[in-house]
Parts: C-alpha cells; sequence; structure tokens
C-alpha cells in the first residue's frame, strides 16, 4: 500500500487521538472522546494492517480474533467495582509487549545497524525493555493490591533506598557493557540481568506503596506504560506507535502530578515508598480522652433528617461501588430536589479506586453534571451544610489527615464534612478504609452512623420519604 496513504493514515489516528484526550477531560464530552479514540484505534489498525510490513495475516489475524474475543469477553463482564484492576492488568500487558517486542528486535536476523546508528538501536531496545519489565511486574503487583489479593499495606524491607539505588547503579553499569556489546549473544546476558532487575524492581516499587498513596502509582503506571508503548514504537520505526505513546505517557505524568497535588504528596517520595508507610498513630477515635461510642441512626430517621433540611451534601466513596448504590442515590437525589432540598455532591479526587472513579458511577445514573464538585469547589460550603451524607467512603472523610502528624495520611487533603451542622455515615461495620486509618469521624458529636448496605440504606431511605 502506498506510504502516503499510510501516513495520512496515521496523522488522522493521532489528531483523533488528541481530541480524545481533550473529550476525556470532561464529563459532558466524554462520551465523544471515547468515540473518537475508538474511531482513530480502527484507522490506525486498518492503516498497520495495509502497510508494506505486514505481509502474512494468516499470522496476524489469528492472534487478533483470538485476543479480542478474550478481552470483549472480560470487558463485558467486568464489575464497575473491578475496572481499577482491569486497568492495572491491561498496562502490565503493554509492559509486557514491550518487553518481548524488545528482544524480538535484538535478536532480529534482519537488523544490520553500524556505528552510531546501531548505538540509537540499542538504546532504544535496552530502555524499551527497562520501562516495559518495570510497568509489567509493577502493574501485576498493583492488580494484586486493588484486587484485594495483595495486602493494600507497605511492604517495608530494610535499605530499601540503597536497594532501589543499587538497582539503578547495577542497570547503568549493565548498559554499557550491552551497548559496548561486539555480538549479539554478548550483549544478550547484560540483558536478561537488567531485565531480572526491572522485573524486581517493579514488584518492590509498588509493593512498598501505603494504601492512600495507590492513586498515585495507579496513573504513574499508566505513564510508563505509554512510555513503553512510545519505546515500541521506536523500536518498530512505527510513528503512530510513538505519537500514541507519548500522549498516553505524558497525560499519565499529568494525571499523576495532579494525584500528588490532590494528596499533598512529592512525585518522587511516593515511588520511593517515602509515604503511606509510615507506622505511627492509629489515627483512631479511641485515644485517651477521646469520645469511644458511635451513634447509630436508623434508615427511617435519616430519612426524618433529610426531609426537615435544607441542604444536603453526599460524599460518595469506593462503597457506593461496591454496593451498586448510584441509581438508588440519582433516585433519592431526586425525590429530596422535588422537596426543594438544596442537594449536591462532593467529589475527592481520590474517591474510589481510580482517577474519576465517582464521577463514572454519577454519569451513569444519570446525577446532573452541575450538581457535582469537586473537593476544591465545595469544601468551604460544608461548614453552611445542614447534612452532609457519607455513602461508602472513609479515607477521604478522615479528619486524621489535618489532626493527626503521624497517621499514614496526613497531609492528605480530606472532605471536612465534621463542619457540617449534621453527618450521615453508611457502612456496614466499623472497619477502616484501604489506607487502614482508623476514622476519628465517626465518633464526633454530630456524626451518626447508618449500619448496613449502602444499597439497602438507600433504598429504605427513598422509600420513606
Ligand atoms: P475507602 O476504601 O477509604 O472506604 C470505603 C468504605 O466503604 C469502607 O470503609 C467500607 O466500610 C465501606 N463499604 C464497603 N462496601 C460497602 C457497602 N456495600 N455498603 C456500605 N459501605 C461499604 O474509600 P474512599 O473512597 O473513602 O477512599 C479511597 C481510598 O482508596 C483512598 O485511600 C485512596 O487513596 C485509595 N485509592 C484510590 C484510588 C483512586 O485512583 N481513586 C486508587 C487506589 C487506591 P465497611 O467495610 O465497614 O462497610
Amino acid at each position: 500500500m502506498n506510504n502516503g496513504f499510510i501516513i495520512s493514515a496515521y496523522v488522522i489516528s493521532s489528531i483523533l487521538f488528541i481530541l480524545s484526550l481533550g473529550g476525556l477531560s470532561n464529563q459532558e464530552t466524554s462520551r465523544r472522546g471515547n468515540i473518537y479514540g475508538m474511531i482513530g484505534m480502527a484507522i490506525a489498525i486498518v492503516a498497520t494492517l495495509m502497510s508494506d510490513q505486514v505481509s502474512n495475516y494468516v499470522l496476524i489475524l489469528i492472534p487478533v480474533i483470538f485476543g479480542g474475543a478474550i478481552g470483549a469477553y472480560f470487558a463485558a463482564r467486568v464489575e464497575m467495582t473491578a475496572m481499577p484492576e482491569l486497568v492495572a492488568i491491561l498496562h502490565s500487558f503493554v509492559g509486557l509487549a514491550a518487553t518481548l517486542v524488545g528482544f524480538a528486535t535484538y535478536l532480529d536476523p534482519a537488523a544490520h545497524f553500524v556505528g552510531v546508528e546501531k548505538t540509537i538501536h540499542d538504546v532504544e531496545i535496552y530502555l524499551g525493555i527497562l520501562i516495559g519489565a518495570v510497568t509489567f511486574t509493577g502493574s501485576v503487583v498493583a492488580y494484586g493490591k486493588l484486587n484485594g489479593s495483595i495486602g493494600s499495606k507497605a511492604l517495608i524491607l530494610p535499605a530499601r533506598h540503597f536497594l532501589n539505588l543499587g538497582i539503578l547503579i547495577a542497570c547503568i553499569i549493565l548498559g554499557k557493557f550491552f551497548i559496548g556489546a561486539e555480538s549479539v549473544s554478548s550483549g544478550m546476558l547484560p540483558l536478561i540481568l537488567m531485565t531480572i532487575l526491572a522485573l524486581a524492581f517493579g514488584v518492590h516499587m509498588v509493593m512498598a506503596i501505603g494504601g492512600a498513596d495507590m492513586p498515585v502509582v495507579i496513573s504513574m503506571l499508566n505513564s510508563y506504560s505509554g512510555w513503553a508503548a512510545a519505546a515500541t514504537g521506536f523500536m518498530l520505526s512505527n510513528d503512530l506507535l510513538i505519537v500514541v505513546g507519548a500522549l498516553v505517557g505524558s497525560s499519565g505524568a499529568i494525571l499523576s502530578y495532579i494525584m500528588c497535588r490532590a494528596m499533598n504528596r512529592k512525585f518522587l517520595s511516593v515511588i520511593m515508598g517515602g509515604f503511606g508507610t509510615t507506622t505511627g498513630g492509629s489515627g483512631g477515635g479511641s485515644s485517651e480522652g477521646e469520645q469511644t461510642e458511635v451513634t447509630p441512626i436508623t434508615a427511617a430517621e435519616t430519612a426524618d433528617l433529610l426531609t426537615e433540611s435544607n441542604s444536603l451534601v453526599i460524599v460518595p466513596g469506593y462503597g457506593m461501588a461496591v454496593a451498586h448504590a448510584q441509581h438508588l442515590v440519582s433516585e433519592l437525589t431526586k425525590k429530596l430536589r422535588d422537596k426543594d432540598i438544596d442537594v449536591k455532591f462532593a467529589i475527592h479526587p481520590v474517591a474510589g479506586r481510580m482517577p474519576g472513579h465517582m464521577n463514572v458511577l454519577l454519569a451513569e445514573a444519570k446525577v446532573p453534571y452541575d450538581i457535582v464538585l469537586e473537593m476544591d469547589e465545595i469544601n468551604d460550603d460544608l461548614a453552611e451544610t445542614d447534612v452532609v451524607m457519607v455513602i461508602g467512603a472513609n479515607d477521604i472523610v478522615n479528619p486524621s489527615a489535618i489532626d493527626e502528624p503521624d497517621s499514614p495520611i496526613a497531609g492528605m487533603p480530606v472532605l471536612e464534612v465534621w463542619n457540617a451542622k449534621s453527618v450521615i455515615v453508611m457502612k456496614r461495620s466499623m472497619a477502616s478504609g484501604y489506607a487502614g486509618v482508623e476514622n476519628p469521624l465517626f465518633f464526633k458529636d454530630n456524626t451518626q452512623m447508618l449500619f448496613g448496605d449502602a444499597k439497602e440504606s438507600v433504598e429504605t431511605i427513598v422509600a420513606s420519604l
């Protein structure tokens, strides 16, 4: 196929991907953003299949059909609550692909480079495999931490910073041997050793992250997967893959920055395992002199309280996703607004288990966008609010982030719901949130606990109204 045609198709795809990212930055345009992305990807695949490099269609179509069927099956079945771990495992595939493509490119007998070209080619392979291997194991561990098969607590090895530094120095030395290698056979050993170190580093890096800091790691792995794809693009001399990889890599880096700001963390400190790892205060309400009893409330009493109030702020968290309560919450919102009660939603940037998790759920349940506010937009108004209803949220409304300097979540901005006249917390037990920190909010004088599954509780409130 004409090379000009392929390049034009790649340019159109790149533009569509940029439009897609632009669309995804806003709830109202996110559907359109997804459609741009899908069209861009379809054009990219067709154009690639028509390029001169592709000769054996059978060899390509078999894995495409097989892999596509597996992907479609899992994507169709995945629960909203399992979406974060699905994204994590997909990132791991990008890392694995970059690693395998790196080895395949190095072993390719048709690749004959000399001089500077060979050095550049070797650097591309080395970096591609390095980033790919870290992304692969890091994402697999993140997958385990998100689905609960690996505990969310940080694993702190002694002298972990020295371990990281040692791996970095070893990778630089091995890189020197690899790039200076005369033949494929002599370059293979340093390449394999570096790959093993990178795989180990990926595991160590994510294992050392405490629960509360996982959002930064998720967005960082998202960024790494983009750079791994870009590195694959360099190795395969595919311009579109380079552009797409750079788009994902840089947007993921911006997201990591936003997440760090949202959590008041320094990016480097998080990936070095410096936060979310303290063993200090539990932040609990049971410390000396503090109230240790909680005040329970029933769903029917909650309905009365809501009816008597003028303003309500709903704070959704991971538990709302687990309970699949979003549609009932939307129904409740409608009923209360029909009674002229001012209802708003307060969204913490790291609520749930993936960036934008709550926004997606509320959009799915058709909650109007204009009453869904970000933490910074609503935090100051909470003091003027009659009732705050916390639905399955915990870490994001934990006052120890402000009051307890030793807490693993110290410094993380939280929704200051305790400033409202009355707070109702819906959850099933006194269990802590993802960060494993006890929450003094539950013991405050103006807090009442509505125990039970969030969906059932909201259902009863709606019925009582
Ligand atoms: P949390 O995990 O802190 O708390 C969720 C609460 O929901 C739990 O305390 C649980 O209590 C309750 N819950 C669970 N199931 C139900 C149910 N069926 N009905 C009612 N309640 C339920 O969630 P938050 O949203 O407050 O905070 C998010 C946490 O996840 C933060 O620590 C954040 O750093 C981390 N994180 C966020 C990511 C992101 O990108 N957004 C990614 C990875 C981690 P109980 O068991 O008693 O019901």
